[in-house]
């Protein structure tokens, strides 16, 4: 007899009919002789549109109220799928994040899971109960209800499945595994048998949204397998795990960011002590820089430019405002109609002229490249937001169509 944690996102709930077909896919594990704990999302839209609920309310509301409000979504899905299940003559249970052990920071709307305390989850299944739990929440040390940040679920699923140590952590989509690229918008990208730990973060982290990137995060630290595969279709899913000894692959996925601003900030005194006096300024805001791109200097000054997430944009120019009065810098432009497109694979590590071979197809389309990042594993280009998805076609197509 096996654990195994299932995770079902929006779609796979989003009516009664998928709901049944979830009900189904768990039933049958429980029947091969397994112990089936289920995580689920808010069906559809849920999230979306209790978010703008919200706004129309009060658009500056607390986070803890936010929390409150959105954390119902899943509420309601974990209760469907517990009556579809019983329908089905099985025995179940549907508990909150709160009820099924979650313990996580204070950090209201991104809150970290700082343990999982299974004992109720583990009690109902040792009642032979289906146990199905809400992801994206939890309680905060304050009793308070908190979510995990978009797309948290993933989260939650591989949380449950580090802390009772399950057998299988199954996240179920509305595609049929990891791609090369989103297999919505290119339509040649290839299904990967097999993705290592480390590419899957980068490629979550930049931009592929199948895996939420702090559940990629926690599969590697405690080495829990997971395998990505359609609700819909039997087909079979992506692996991802520890890949040390496979054959490196050169690329493994092409991905798509377009939650960027840039900030530019010109005529910077050529001083030491200056990049550094601003890029504290933003991180004792928290605010997470990601490219940054210093420019040769002129007249004795220089610009800098970086990027950060869309939504830290009025709080970063706040910030920088204030240090280009304080160090008498000229001026700052901000963009917001940016993307960043990267490329990610083990393999680039021992390749030369992969960067060559990107940069190539964004100059066979006409796009230009703004900005430049590159590590080990991933090359990323800024570029203009118009031109986002026929970069990603391009660079798509260079790699893996010649
Ligand atoms: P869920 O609701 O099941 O959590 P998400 O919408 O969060 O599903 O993630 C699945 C979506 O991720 C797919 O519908 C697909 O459009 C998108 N996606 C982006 N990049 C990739 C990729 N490289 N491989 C597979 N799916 C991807
Ligand atoms: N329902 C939440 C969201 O839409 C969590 C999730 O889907 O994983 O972000
Ligand atoms: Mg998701």
């Amino acid at each position: 007899m096996s654990l195994i944690v299932q995770k079902f996102g929006g779609t796979s709930v989003a009516n009664a009919e998928r709901v049944f077909n979830v009900a189904r896919i768990v039933t049958e594990t429980y029947d091969k002789g397994n112990d089936v704990v289920v995580v689920v999302s808010a069906q559809g839209d849920t999230t979306d549109d209790l978010i703008a609920k919200g706004n129309e309310i009060n658009p500056n509301a607390s986070k803890r109220e936010r929390d409150m409000l959105v954390s119902a979504g899943e509420q309601v899905s974990i209760s469907l799928l517990a009556m579809a299940i019983e329908k089905l003559g099985y025995p179940v249970v549907s508990l909150l994040g709160w009820q099924a052990g979650f313990q996580t920071s204070s950090a209201h709307t991104s809150a970290r899971i700082k343990r999982v305390m299974p004992n109720r989850i583990r009690k109902e299944l040792d009642k032979k109960c289906i146990v199905v739990v809400a992801g994206f929440q939890g309680l905060s040390k304050y009793d308070d209800i908190t979510t995990l940040g978009r797309g948290g679920s993933d989260t939650s699923a591989v949380a449950i499945a580090a802390a009772m140590h399950a057998d299988l952590c199954q996240i179920y989509t509305d595609v049929e595994g990891v791609y090369t690229a989103d297999p919505r918008k290119v339509p040649n990208a290839k299904k990967l048998k097999c993705i290592s730990y480390d590419e899957m973060l980068e490629l979550a982290t930049l931009g592929a949204q199948v895996l939420n990137n702090r559940s990629v995060e926690m599969a590697k630290k405690y080495n829990i397998e997971l395998e990505v595969l359609s609700s819909l279709t039997k087909a079979p899913g992506t692996i991802v795990k520890e890949t040390k000894k496979m054959e490196k692959m050169l690329i493994s996925g092409v991905a798509k960011d377009t939650d960027v601003a840039r900030i530019s900030i010109i005529g910077v005194p050529d001083k030491p002590g200056l990049a550094f006096k601003l890029f504290s300024k933003l991180s004792a805001k928290n605010i997470n820089v990601d490219i940054i791109l210093q420019s040769i200097g002129h007249d004795g000054t220089k610009d800098i430019s970086f990027t950060i997430a869309k939504d830290r944009v009025d709080e970063a120019k706040a910030c920088v405002q204030d240090y280009i009065d304080t160090i008498g810098a000229k001026d700052m432009s901000v963009n917001t109609n940016v993307a960043k497109i990267s490329i990610v694979g083990a393999g680039m590590e021992s390749h030369a002229g992969v960067a060559t071979k990107m940069f190539e197809a964004l100059y066979d389309a006409h796009i230009n490249i703004n900005m430049i990042a590159t590590s080990e594993i991933k090359i990323s280009v800024l570029i203009d937001v118009k031109d986002a998805d026929r970069a990603v076609e391009a660079i798509h197509d260079k790699f893996f169509e010649s």
